[in-house]
C-alpha cells in the first residue's frame, strides 16, 4: 500500500531535519515525512565536532562566507543573503539553544554537546507532527501521473510512498547519485576533502605535537596555504594542510595523493631575505650554538632539528657556520620541501568533494532546473568547505531555502 505525504524528504541528516521542520514552521497543514535508512537519525551530527557539533562560523557577511567554500563559492552568494550565519544564530535561539563563539570563530552550543542540536531537532520534529520514519533506505524513485498530475513514487526495501513534492538530503551517498544520473542528473565525481598528510621524513619524525605557523605550498600547482600546521604522528595536519585537502581536492586525488609541498616556517620571509637575518644572528650571536634556541617564533625542537637537516652539528656556534651552512638553514627554514605519500582522515570532520552538478540546481529555490517539484539540500549537491562549521551552514541554507520556496 502506498502511503502519502504532501512532502518527503529523504534523509535524516542535518539539512533532512533543518528543511522538514521550516517547511512545517512555515506551513503547518502540511504532512511532511523524513524517510532514514538508519535505526537512528542526525548522526553525523551526534559526532560532529568532536561530540560539541561546530554549527556555524561567526563571518556574518555572505560576500566574506562564501571564501570558506572551495565548492559553491559562486553559488552561495546568493542563498548566503537569504539565510547566513546570524540567522541560524537566531534560528537556534528561537528553538531554545543558545550559541556561543569560540576564539577562532567556531561556533557551539553553550552545553559544548551535539545532543542539544539533536533533542532540539527531534522536540521540534513532535511537535510540529512531522514524521520521523527510520529503517527506510530509499531504492528507487519513480515519476508516474495520478489523476493527471506528476508525482514522486518512492520505493523503500519495506514500503511504497507518494509525495507531490520530494527533497533529497541523502548526503554523499553514491546509490543516490546513480539514482538521480538515471534521472538525466549529472553527478561530479565525488572524492575526499578535508584530510591530512601522511608523511615519513626524519626532520619531523620525533616531532608530533609541534604547531608553527607556517605557508605550505604544493610542487607542481597553485594551490598554497598558510595559517597553524601541526606535526603529527603520521604527518601534517592543522588548518594550513587542511585548507589545502579542501581547496585541492580533485588535483591531489589525480596525483593519487604522491606529490611534493614546500613549507616555509617563517611564512612570507624568502630565503634571501632568511639568509640575510641569518647573518646578522651569526653577528650577534657569535658564541653561541646555533642549535640551543629558536631565534624564530617557533619551538626549539623545530628549530633543532631544521638545524642538524641544514648539515651543522649540535655544538656547532654561530661564528662557526659556512655560507653553506648558513644558505642550507635560510632554505630548511623557507622552502623544506616534504614527500606526501597518501592521506589520513581528519577525525574532526571530513567531506566529499563532488554532487551533483551546480548548474543543474536553481539556487533561488534548491529546486532542479530538469525535473520540477524535486529538491537538494545539504552535502548531496557539489558544495563543501573547509573547516570551521561551513559544512553545516551549508545544510542549515539550503534546507532554509527549500522550506521557504515549498
Ligand atoms: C566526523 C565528522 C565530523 C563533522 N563535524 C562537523 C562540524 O562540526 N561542523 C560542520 O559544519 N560540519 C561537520 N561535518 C560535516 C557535516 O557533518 C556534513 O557536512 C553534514 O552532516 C551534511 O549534512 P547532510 O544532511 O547533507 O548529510 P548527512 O548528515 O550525511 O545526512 C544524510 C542522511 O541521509 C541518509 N540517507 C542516505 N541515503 C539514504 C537513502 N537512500 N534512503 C534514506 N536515507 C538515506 C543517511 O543515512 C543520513 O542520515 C563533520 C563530518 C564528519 C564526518
Amino acid at each position: 500500500m502506498n502511503q502519502d505525504f504532501d512532502i518527503i524528504v529523504v534523509g535524516g541528516g542535518a539539512a533532512g531535519f533543518f528543511t522538514a521542520i521550516n517547511i512545517v514552521e512555515k506551513n503547518p497543514k502540511l504532512k511532511v515525512a523524513i524517510l532514514e535508512r538508519g535505526a537512528e537519525v542526525l548522526q553525523k551530527v551526534r559526532i560532529s565536532g568532536g561530540g560539541r557539533c561546530n554549527v556555524t562560523h561567526a563571518c556574518f557577511e555572505p560576500n566574506e562566507l562564501v571564501k570558506f567554500y572551495p565548492r559553491g563559492e559562486k553559488e552561495l552568494r546568493g542563498p548566503f543573503h537569504q539565510f547566513c550565519s546570524g540567522d541560524t544564530i537566531e534560528w537556534f535561539e528561537k528553538h531554545g539553544v543558545e550559541l556561543k563563539i569560540e576564539d577562532d570563530g567556531r561556533m557551539f552550543p553553550v552545553s559544548n554537546s551535539s545532543q542539544t542540536i539533536i533533542d532540539c531537532f527531534l522536540e521540534a520534529t513532535t511537535k510540529l507532527g512531522i514524521k520521523v520514519l527510520t529503517g527506510q533506505s530509499v531504492q528507487s524513485i519513480f515519476r508516474p501521473e495520478i489523476a493527471g498530475e506528476s508525482v514522486w513514487k518512492i520505493e523503500t526495501q519495506s514500503e511504497n510512498y507518494i509525495t507531490e513534492k520530494l527533497v533529497l538530503a541523502t548526503g554523499s551517498n553514491p546509490k543516490v547519485w546513480d539514482m538521480l544520473q538515471t534521472y538525466g542528473h549529472a553527478v561530479v565525481n565525488p572524492v575526499p576533502s578535508l584530510f591530512t598528510f601522511n608523511i615519513k621524513d626524519p626532520r619531523i619524525k620525533e616531532l608530533p605535537g609541534v604547531a608553527a605557523l607556517a605557508t605550505v605550498k604544493v610542487k607542481d600547482s597553485k594551490l598554497e596555504s598558510t595559517g597553524p600546521l601541526l606535526i603529527t604522528h603520521w604527518g601534517m595536519s592543522g588548518p594550513a594542510v587542511l585548507k589545502l585537502s579542501a581547496w585541492g581536492a580533485r588535483i591531489l586525488h589525480d596525483k593519487n595523493y604522491q606529490f611534493t609541498i614546500y613549507v616555509n616556517w617563517l611564512n612570507d620571509v624568502d630565503a634571501n631575505d632568511a639568509e640575510i637575518k641569518l647573518k646578522e644572528l651569526k653577528q650577534e650571536h657569535a658564541k653561541k650554538a646555533v642549535s640551543k634556541k629558536s631565534p624564530f617564533d617557533f619551538p626549539n625542537r623545530l628549530w633543532e632539528s631544521l638545524v642538524l637537516a641544514s648539515g651543522i652539528e649540535i655544538e656547532t656556534k654561530w661564528a662557526d657556520l659556512s655560507k653553506v651552512q648558513l644558505q642550507n638553514l635560510a632554505n630548511q627554514l623557507t622552502n623544506g620541501s616534504f614527500q606526501v605519500n597518501g592521506k589520513s582522515t581528519f577525525k574532526e570532520e571530513f567531506v566529499t568533494a563532488g554532487g551533483i552538478d551546480l548548474k543543474e540546481i536553481n539556487f533561488k529555490t534548491m529546486e532542479s532546473k530538469l525535473h520540477n517539484n524535486l529538491y537538494f539540500a545539504g552535502e548531496i549537491v557539489n558544495i563543501d568547505a573547509i573547516t570551521g562549521g561551513f559544512n553545516f551552514q551549508n545544510a542549515w541554507t539550503s534546507g532554509f531555502i527549500v522550506a521557504n520556496a515549498i
